[in-house]
């Protein structure tokens, strides 16, 4: 149930058909609500509310209550934004010349700026599964890429330089 509400309040449409929906049935209880306080009927309360210039008080309580929703439920849609998530997957790079696969998760900082965290390195030289680097070069003794150990400092600052760039052109 959670997860259905969720997935129609993604829907840009849907959510604000429900968001309207929410907004008339509460408006549709303040006015049984007046009816009862003042003691009159519900059709003379409606009739009055309706004949009411729609006050900035109520518009704003309205507004309110529609970005309340969405913020609540925006806590379970995940962290990501989402030009943050287009950003997420650039997260593996193989250099055609050596043979290396690196991986990386993308994350975050407050201010919005993308870092690499979990840069692993692999060597496809070996078969259909890449081989993760130990101590930065390939285990497999003889391999080209077990000769000099990668650079990762430098790596991941050429990753990041290229999630910058993305990121400030998106
Ligand atoms: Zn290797």
């Amino acid at each position: 149930m959670k997860n259905f509400i969720l997935k129609i309040w993604k829907d840009p449409v849907l959510s604000k058909v429900i968001a309207v929906g929410i907004v008339a049935i509460i408006s549709l209880l303040y006015v049984k609500v007046i009816s009862v306080i003042d003691k009159i009927t519900f059709n003379t309360a409606l009739n009055e509310l309706l004949d009411l210039k729609i006050r900035v008080i109520y518009v704003l309580i309205v507004i309110l209550i529609y970005l309340g929703i969405k913020m609540l439920l925006r806590k379970d849609k995940g962290r990501y934004s989402k030009k943050q998530l287009r950003l997420r997957e650039f997260n593996q790079l193989k250099d055609s010349q050596t043979g290396i696969l690196f991986r990386w998760g993308v994350y975050f900082h407050y201010n919005n700026g993308p870092f690499i965290s979990d840069l692993t390195a692999f060597c496809t030289k070996h078969g259909t599964t890449p081989l993760r680097f130990i101590y930065n070069k390939c285990p497999v003794a003889g391999c080209e890429n077990a000769k000099n150990s990668i650079d990762e400092y430098a790596i991941k600052n050429y990753i990041e330089s290229e999630l910058i760039n993305k990121w400030d052109k998106t």
